[in-house]
């Protein structure tokens, strides 16, 4: 069966007429900027500082003077460019992170594009970079995972596999597992087991351990890659949260946002299964 791992297109962004490639990279920028619009939006609720605003309402402003970003300025780039990195009303730098954001999904989106064409594959990828940059940056800054984009991430990883059989490998058909016991499974074992891990925790040190947002995360995380994925990439992003803490103690040193270090992790685990890169230890 297709899966993202073993999908073989070869014709790259060759293939693709030079209209496509230009709405497709806009599309890209588009989602870049509404990845940090919502990063900016979320972080308002969460801070309680504007709770009345969702993720379309009110317009775009700017955050220092409040006034309302003309329409022409929100085109992605171009809208940062023309106004030379500054509020146009107040003069304040824009932050230099709108800009990277629409560049990374443009990136994110080529890559993506050259290796799978224009598929179904490709708007699932590009759907959940969105919501996992969204909940990768919301973690590292205020250690906080919103339900909302979690829930969303969970929903996606049960419909890609149910209906596309998206992340589901040959190792799983060892296994005799159906895609929908193949999310199921890795949901329940993703959650429980950090659950698990703080409950012991909790035991013994009186206090929480594990936010309770990790616990859906990581279970979001085995609905998409299924059980047999849990191990490797908790082992992998325990890794770079070990690292993040032993070089980066200043910043870190009280909390290690587990919840950015397992997305990391993932992202790792896909490049690993992607290029099998750990073919040469394991032999099956
Ligand atoms: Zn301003």
């Amino acid at each position: 069966m297709i899966n993202i791992f073993n999908y073989d297109y070869q014709y790259g962004l060759n293939a693709i007429s030079s209209i496509d490639l230009f709405l497709f990279s806009l599309i890209f920028l588009c989602i870049g900027s509404f990845a940090s619009s919502t990063i900016y939006r979320l972080s308002l609720i969460f801070s309680e500082d504007n709770p009345n605003t969702n993720l379309l309402f009110p317009r775009s402003f700017c955050p220092n003077c409040k006034t309302t970003i003309k329409l022409i300025y929100l085109i992605p780039l171009a809208g940062y460019l023309i106004q030379k990195g500054k509020c146009n009303s107040c003069r304040s730098n824009i932050s230099i992170f709108y800009p990277l954001t629409e560049i990374f999904f443009l990136f994110v989106g080529l890559v993506a594009l050259n290796a799978y064409g224009i598929s179904i594959f490709l708007y699932f990828l590009i759907f959940i970079t969105y919501l996992f940059y969204v909940l990768f940056y919301l973690d590292l800054k205020f250690y906080y995972l919103p339900l909302s984009i979690n829930l969303l991430l969970v929903i996606t990883g049960f419909i890609s596999n149910v209906f596309f059989n998206m992340f589901i490998d040959d190792l799983n058909y060892l296994f005799n597992l159906n895609s929908i016991q193949f999310s199921s499974l890795g949901f329940l074992i993703g959650y429980s087991s950090l659950w698990l891990v703080n409950f012991v925790f909790k035991t013994i040190y009186k206090k929480d351990g594990i936010g309770g947002g990790d616990f859906v995360l990581f279970g979001a995380i085995g609905s998409m890659f299924g059980p047999f994925s849990l191990g490797l990439i908790l082992f992998l992003g325990a890794t770079i949260g070990c690292t993040l803490f032993l070089f980066l103690n200043k910043a870190f040193t009280k909390e290690i946002p587990l919840g950015s270090c397992l997305i990391l992790g993932t992202v790792f685990y896909i490049f690993i299964k992607k290029y099998e890169l750990l073919s040469m230890f394991i032999v099956i």
